[in-house]
């Protein structure tokens, strides 16, 4: 059993953005700039967001956070997505999700310009993902494929099993594994929470990835011996030991299934790291207009 090294494998990432930002610099080029809405007071997000924005000072990237309060109107909202499309010296920029509830994510998302688009969100992104175009891919599954990659990790063949089909992860993540490229060229099958036999269909992956967030969802009699585990999950789980609070849980119960594995992510020291790197490089893409030329 190997343990997939999310941290090692996201700081390379960082390393080899950061040579390329050194490179850009010593040519007088245009520094990348990321900008970052955040709506609210979400907690999560609140960590999530400051992380990115350190990301992009270790690196060498410009950053712009832009706050407002969960009353702002989802017309404010779109105001500002109109002057991030606007501003020729912010190369891409994410929303922070999720929104407050009054505000529509579809509308917000729609609104960003597919060029600025780093999240891989909007409609257009995602079509083209599909079809095998280039585009922003979102940066969790992203994230997951460099791991897959940088672990060389058979993928041709295998039967690969995600378990949830949100549009940020699971979705896109089903759609990635079964193109006909590596990291790749899987038989994919999607569960959801109206899937029947959800155990047995998990018990044939050699490649699952748990994406539902529903803390050790994922039990040793749920997985095949020999499988490739990759663990989305996130969630805060009140701990009162804790300074924070809280305990970062996966949706895979660790210790009874990393055993049974070849690979398989830790949480936190797994993917969660990786969606950070991502985006840092769907930011180098953006400003080197690498996708839409
Ligand atoms: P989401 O939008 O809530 O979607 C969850 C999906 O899981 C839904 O498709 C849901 O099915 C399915 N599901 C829920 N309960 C299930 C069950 N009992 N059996 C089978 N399927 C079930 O969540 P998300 O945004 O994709 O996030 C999933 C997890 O990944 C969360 O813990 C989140 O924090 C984490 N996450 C981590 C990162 C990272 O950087 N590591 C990034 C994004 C998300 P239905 O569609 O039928 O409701």
């Amino acid at each position: 059993m190997e343990i997939i090294d999310g941290k090692l494998i996201s700081a390379q990432v960082k390393a080899e953005l950061q040579i390329e930002v050194d490179q850009i610099k010593a040519n007088g080029g245009k520094i990348p700039h990321l900008a970052a809405v955040l709506i609210g007071d979400n907690g999560a997000s609140e960590t999530y967001v400051a992380s990115k924005i350190k990301s992009c000072e270790q690196i060498g990237f410009k950053s712009t956070l832009i706050r407002r309060d969960s009353t702002s109107t989802e017309t404010e909202v779109l105001e500002i997505i109109d002057q991030l499309n606007k501003d020729e010296d912010i190369d891409g920029f994410i929303v922070q999700l999720p929104l407050p509830a009054h505000i529509d994510v579809d509308k917000v998302i729609e609104a960003i310009d597919p060029k600025k688009d780093v999240d891989g969100f909007h409609p257009i992104n995602i079509g083209r993902m599909a079809k095998g175009l280039p585009s922003y891919i979102s940066a969790t599954p992203y994230g997951v494929l460099e791991l897959i990659k940088r672990y060389k990790i058979e993928t041709a063949g295998k039967h690969c099993v995600v378990v949830g089909r949100s549009q940020i992860v699971g979705l896109p993540m089903s759609i990635l594994m079964q193109r006909n490229t590596y990291p790749g060229n899987c038989t994919v099958t999607l569960v959801h929470s109206r899937t029947q036999n959800l155990k047995e269909i998990c018990l044939q992956a050699d490649i699952l990835v748990a994406a539902l967030g529903k803390p050790e969802f994922i039990t040793a009699d749920m997985v095949k011996d020999g499988a490739v585990v990759i663990d989305v999950g996130l969630t805060r789980v009140v701990d009162a030991s804790k300074k924070s609070g809280f305990t970062l849980k996966g949706d895979v119960k660790f210790d009874e299934v990393a055993p049974k594995t070849s690979h398989i992510t830790p949480v936190p020291g797994g993917v969660g790291l990786m969606t950070v790197a991502a985006l840092m490089y769907n930011t180098l893409l953006a400003s080197r207009k690498e996708i839409y030329k």
